[in-house]
């Protein structure tokens, strides 16, 4: 009898996973964990009943949570990634000339089980000696670190449960505080034709607290809903404004070897249509707002 995963996402909708095979099945400290094979997609990881992500598409997501902001920036050293334990965002930084890259996620079983499980995503970033595996929430560790960082990305579950305080006021303001000059944060944020309500609560966060924030797209086949918003802010880096020539120079000389990610894709991914510019900025703001109140969030569908 076939078996399906089904993904429960809103009341309204769901999407179903044929298991062909189950790897594991259970649950840590912190989450349920279901990890299955499936013909099309390779392993699939889903926590808490979310997929996460799948051999087969996770390189969308990882590449472009990582390569636009280290292109951008163009001389990051230290690299503080939150969340991420099926290591993939490791992966595509370690592909960087960078001194170290501290990963912080709050399910250390975890981290343990998508290495053994999930080999091809983590490809051996653990290995490599400018990882530092310091497993912990992560909102507790912006907020007592004492290191400084040039890019923190923010590769958490949703906010609700463990991922909650990754999107709200206090994380951001420590954000900023462990931020170098010219360093910035970048965060998956959802899918904003089903969770409107969370990006514009993020966006307002971080807009209260850098001077520029804002959000770039990127596609992933098993996200539902079309794009995927990632979110941004620095005090002092113009993500979206750095010169094309300056980013595809880079990139060249970086030889990154991606399946996703290039120069075209770095310009095209600040286009935000119509629409999802209001449901970001309020339809007053046709672009990132520069320091804006943060509005008490309104409530939200969670995923
Ligand atoms: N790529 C996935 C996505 O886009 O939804 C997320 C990947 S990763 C598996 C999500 C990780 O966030 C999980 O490993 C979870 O343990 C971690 N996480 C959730 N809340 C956290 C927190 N407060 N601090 C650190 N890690 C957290």
């Amino acid at each position: 009898m076939t078996e399906w995963f089904k993904e429960l996402l809103y009341p309204f909708y769901a999407q179903s996973i044929r298991i062909d095979r189950w790897i594991f099945r259970g649950k840590t400290k912190f989450q349920k964990v279901a990890i299955f094979e499936n013909e099309g997609l390779g392993r699939v990881l889903c926590l808490d009943g979310v997929v996460q992500t799948s051999e087969a598409d996770e390189f969308y997501y990882h590449e472009m949570l990582t390569h636009p902001a280290m292109m951008a920036h163009g001389h990051v050293k230290d690299v503080l990634i939150i969340g991420g334990a099926d290591g993939g965002v490791l992966r595509e930084v370690l592909k960087h000339p960078i001194r170290k890259a501290v990963l912080v996620d709050i399910d250390d079983e975890l981290i343990e089980l998508c290495r053994t499980l999930l080999p091809t995503i983590w490809a051996g970033a653990g290995e490599d000696p400018r990882t530092v595996n310091a497993p912990g929430d992560g909102v507790k560790f912006v907020a007592e670190t004492k290191d400084k960082f040039d890019l923190i990305i923010v590769d958490s579950t949703d906010p609700m449960g463990p991922g909650e305080g990754l999107f709200r006021l206090p994380f951001f303001r420590n954000c900023q505080r462990i931020l170098r000059k010219g360093g910035l944060v970048v965060t998956q944020n959802g899918v904003p034709f089903y969770q409107p309500a969370e990006l514009r609560a993020a966006h307002d966060y971080r807009a209260g607290v850098f001077e520029r924030a804002g959000y770039y797209l990127t596609e992933v086949p098993l996200y539902a809903g079309a794009h995927m918003a990632l979110g941004w802010a620095s005090d002092t880096l113009d993500f979206p404004a750095v010169p094309p020539a300056t980013i595809r120079k880079r990139y060249a000389a970086r030889n990154l070897n991606t399946r996703y990610y290039n120069p075209a894709i770095h310009g095209a991914c600040f286009a935000i249509p119509n629409h999802f510019q209001a449901i970001m900025y309020g339809p007053e703001a046709a672009k990132p707002k520069a320091r804006a109140k943060a509005a008490k969030p309104k409530a939200r569908r969670s995923r």
